[in-house]
């Protein structure tokens, strides 16, 4: 019998005493942060993350809470090479520490390089896993390969100017950080 945990109020000090571990298949629709990104929803965008506790024996008086974290999807993005969609896929796995109180985390936070979270008694895993895909998400999507052929030539009237010039994948990444935030 494993006892249910409920990811949106999770107490991670159980679970990591109990070795929880919690797998979910979600439909994207569960996270609305992440789904707003994705292009031209299908029914069935499915967000795979599992989640397990442990506690680890550390050298303090009292065994370190962590939380390991996977994750991953699959969203239709603008491809900013060609400009068609692209199926990107996002893939995060993490994991926490809990400090006990704000001053603990600070400390750990100067000392290790570890990620370190506050513990709350009803923590929301459900909220760190879509912080964790958003993080993980590419900020310039693009085709390994793309289908067709880029269309800027076309569209842009520089790149008519000067015929002989390819146009440059970095150069489109460096304008595209510098356009837009
Ligand atoms: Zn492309």
């Amino acid at each position: 019998m494993s006892p249910q945990y409920d990811p949106k109020r999770l107490d991670v000090n159980a679970f990591a005493r109990d070795a929880g571990v919690l797998p979910c298949n979600e439909s994207l629709s569960k996270f609305e942060r992440l789904a707003v990104d994705a292009q031209e929803l299908g029914n069935d965008v499915r967000v795979i993350w599992e989640a397990h506790g442990e506690l680890k024996d550390g050298s303090g008086p009292t065994p370190q809470v962590w939380l390991h974290l996977q994750a991953h999807t699959t969203l239709l993005m603008v491809c900013q090479r060609c400009l068609e969609l692209a199926p990107v896929e996002i893939t995060a796995n993490r994991s926490f520490r809990f400090a006990a109180n704000e001053e603990q985390a600070a400390a750990l936070d100067e000392e290790c390089e570890e990620d370190v979270l506050v513990y709350e008694r009803d923590f929301n895993l459900h909220d760190l896993v879509e912080d964790e895909l958003l993080l993980a998400m590419p900020l310039v999507p693009l085709h390994e390969v793309c289908p067709s052929q880029p269309k800027m030539q076309v569209a842009d009237a520089d790149f008519e100017a000067e015929p002989e010039v390819k146009p440059n994948p970095f150069g489109l990444l460096a304008g595209l950080k510098t356009g837009k935030s």
